[in-house]
């Protein structure tokens, strides 16, 4: 019970304070903080959608929501440089509202002009699952957006939803509840004990892109795919490949049972408009 009680007191906030303090005094850190905050009110982020498809009918069935900082003087920022920054100072919160409206409307608007109904996936960062009240978030803009639930996904890692394992499980419940579905995002990386995989109600796993890059060349990673996907499909997961680059990756993972997979050989995140062009495409035959 003592180290329990320790663990708590030592863990959590105060941790993460810590590191907060250390980054601040990085007059990078600082300066992309105080720009980011700017980049919100001149509308400088904007979404940008990857094409998941399905392995068999080769048909996209939903785009992952990615966000972009089209910067004034340095160009496009990837949210590999801004988001944990984001996420630190705790600007995440309206960035990933900012994401997941943009995005659910986005879904709205194909479905209703005839574009193609798809799925939307919106990443939720660690510090949105410790801080935002997420479940109600998700609730109002389905609501305000008039999306079906069902045409929503989220994506959220291993390692966030092992830090508090109890809240955790509530949350999901909730946003299983509302009928949205949950991905486990760059599955295979992340700290989790495979126990927890059947108590979550997850209805994916995604596969991340460091096993997929040598897969066709690497035994070992063609082994732990293979395990991950009878794995998830022991547990009814759909599972998806991330990071799929080429014909040969693509034709493996079809052979090990893979369910869909999203990558630069399918396409590269794209803007709006030229997701609406891929649909249009597909649907034009
Ligand atoms: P992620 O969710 O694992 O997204 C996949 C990343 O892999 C994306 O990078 C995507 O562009 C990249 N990718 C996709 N296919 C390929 C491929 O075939 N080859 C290679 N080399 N890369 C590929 P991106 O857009 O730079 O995003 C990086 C990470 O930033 C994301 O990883 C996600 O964790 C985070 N992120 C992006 N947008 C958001 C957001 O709106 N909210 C939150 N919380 N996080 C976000
Ligand atoms: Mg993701
Ligand atoms: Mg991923
Ligand atoms: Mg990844």
């Amino acid at each position: 019970a003592m180290a329990t009680q320790q663990a708590k007191y030592l863990g959590g906030n105060n941790i993460q304070l810590y590191h907060q303090g250390l980054e601040n005094q990085s007059k990078d850190y600082m300066e992309i903080e105080g720009e980011l905050r700017k980049a919100m009110q001149n509308n400088e982020l904007e979404v940008f959608y990857q094409p998941k498809v399905n392995v068999h009918s080769q048909c996209i069935e939903s785009a992952e929501a990615l966000v972009r900082w089209q910067h004034p003087k340095k160009g496009v920022i990837s949210p590999a440089e801004f988001i944990h920054i984001a996420e630190d100072s705790g600007l995440i919160a309206e960035i990933g509202e900012f994401v997941l409206l943009e995005s659910c409307l986005q879904a709205k608007q194909w479905a209703d002009n005839g574009t193609a109904e798809i799925t939307v996936s919106v990443n939720v960062s660690a510090h949105q699952l410790r801080h935002e009240n997420l479940a109600q978030a998700v609730g109002n803009v389905l609501k305000t957006t008039k999306l079906p639930e069902n045409q929503l996904e989220l994506e959220l890692t291993e390692s966030s939803l092992m830090e508090n394992l109890s809240a955790a499980t509530a949350l999901l419940k909730r946003l299983s509840d509302l009928g949205v579905s949950i991905s486990l995002d760059d599955f295979g990386t992340g700290y989790s004990s495979l126990s927890h995989l059947k108590r979550f109600p997850v209805d994916g796993l995604k596969i991340d892109r460091s096993f997929i890059k040598d897969i066709t060349s690497k035994p070992e990673d063609e082994a732990i795919v293979n395990a991950i996907i009878v794995l998830g499909h022991s547990l009814n997961l759909k599972v998806i490949a991330e990071g799929v680059e080429s014909k040969e990756q693509l034709a493996l993972l079809d052979q090990l049972g893979c369910d869909e997979i999203q990558g630069y050989f399918i396409a590269k995140p794209l803007s709006s408009q030229d997701m609406t062009t891929m649909l249009l495409q597909q649907k034009s035959g």
